[in-house]
């Protein structure tokens, strides 16, 4: 049975990813209501999807009682961020459809759990080891070599929670910079050549749709640029989608699946990480593919066929951070960025900016991915920084 256009579709948290799937989904007909701790005030307005959503409820994301008020008024319940609670997820999904389901986040918030379940599907990783304490550290170490890359197993993202070890008489160290962690991952490094991310789709029909292999450039652990399609061979594409497809599958997915991965020197490919849900690597899609990565989750969690993910042209995307932007929250230069041609600009409605947040993005089309990805460049460099 799908969920048809008039219906109201929950969203747990309220940022930028859920702003975009807001839009889409009114776009569609749809109502939204949205789960976000973010109060209203004249200085600080509502979390960017509050926003734009039909209905706020305004809790923090582990409150039952709050989870209880957003799945009442809804027909499909989904999310932003992996790191919703479990435990109230399992409870709203006693009342309604909530996708994907809490057990896809149970892997998905634990770096040791998701690099076990991607291995079991005979997917290669680096190698890794779980770590707990500096004997297990140092036993790691031995046998992973340095450097090696130590994760806090839950709670990291865009490289926070990690940290570079060159040497076993940094162990101590390492382990106390990461603290109060007490659940770690040791992980080989990867002097990856290339960075590159999946976005896949999956329905309850069990139809998958993998959107173009998308090439990304961070910046101090951060997303910065994405180019489309991927400057690597066909085959390591191919491979790629074969990978997003055994793993949507393999995880009983059903939404969105992003997952990025090394390309080594070689030319294979090692799974870094999994995110069951919409992905800024994937904010290409809105202007490049026949549709969005939010029209392709809206799809997929109310039981429609899924979108075609064909790439319209090559494109490029470049976030902008807070650094570029005034404490009060505006950007100078937004008149000369967008004379460049092909250049759109997406703001979250953010009214502060600190360094590192994620306030916006500009996404550049052209006939290559090398002058897509110049565009996008030249474009950000006008706004003010
Ligand atoms: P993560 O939070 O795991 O996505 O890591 C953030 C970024 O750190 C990645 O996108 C890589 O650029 C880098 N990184 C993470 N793990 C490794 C690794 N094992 N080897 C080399 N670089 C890594």
């Amino acid at each position: 049975m799908n969920v048809a256009p008039g219906a109201t579709l929950g969203l747990i948290g309220g940022g930028q990813l859920a702003r975009m799937f807001a839009l889409e989904a009114r776009r569609m007909g749809y109502r939204t209501r949205v789960l976000d701790p973010d109060p209203h005030s004249p200085a600080a307005p509502h979390s960017p999807a509050a926003q734009l959503a039909d209905a706020h409820v305004c809790a923090p994301l582990h409150d039952a009682d709050a989870a209880s008020e957003l799945a009442h008024g809804c027909d499909v319940v989904t999310l932003e961020w992996e790191n919703a609670d479990v435990a109230t997820l399992h409870q709203v999904a006693e009342w309604v459809p909530v996708h994907p389901a809490p057990g896809v986040l149970e892997i998905a918030q634990h770096r040791l759990r998701e690099k076990d379940a991607v291995r079991r599907l005979g997917i290669p990783t680096a190698e890794y080891r779980a770590v707990g304490t500096v004997e297990d550290l140092r036993a790691a170490l031995a046998e992973i070599g340095t450097p090696a890359v130590l994760k806090t197993a839950r709670g990291g993202y865009d490289g926070r929670g990690q940290i570079v070890v060159r040497s076993a008489d940094h162990a101590e160290e390492a382990i106390r910079s990461l603290a109060p962690a007490t659940e770690m991952v040791l992980e080989a490094f990867v002097p990856f050549q290339l960075e590159v991310s999946a976005i896949c789709a999956r329905n309850s029909r069990g139809e998958v749709a993998i959107f173009p292999i998308a090439e990304n450039a961070h910046r101090g652990g951060i997303l910065d640029v994405t180019v489309v399609p991927a400057r690597i061979p066909n085959s390591i594409a191919s491979s790629a989608r074969e990978i997003g497809e055994a793993l949507a599958e393999g995880l009983g997915v059903i939404g969105l699946l992003a997952i990025e991965m090394f390309v080594t020197a070689d030319g294979c490919l090692l799974v870094n990480e999994l995110a069951p849900r919409p992905h800024n690597s994937g904010h290409y899609t809105w202007e490049a593919c026949a549709a969005s990565q939010f029209e392709q989750q809206l799809r997929a969690v109310c039981g429609l066929p899924l979108a075609s993910t064909e790439l319209l042209r090559p494109a490029a995307m470049a976030n902008l951070l807070g650094d570029r932007f005034q404490a009060d929250g505006s950007l100078p230069g937004i008149a000369q960025a967008l004379a460049t041609p092909g250049v759109a600009l997406h703001l979250y409605g953010k009214r502060h900016s600190r360094p590192g947040r994620k306030m916006g993005h500009l996404t550049a089309l052209a006939a290559t991915p090398d002058e897509a990805e110049e565009r996008v460049r030249s474009a950000r460099a006008l706004l003010g920084e």
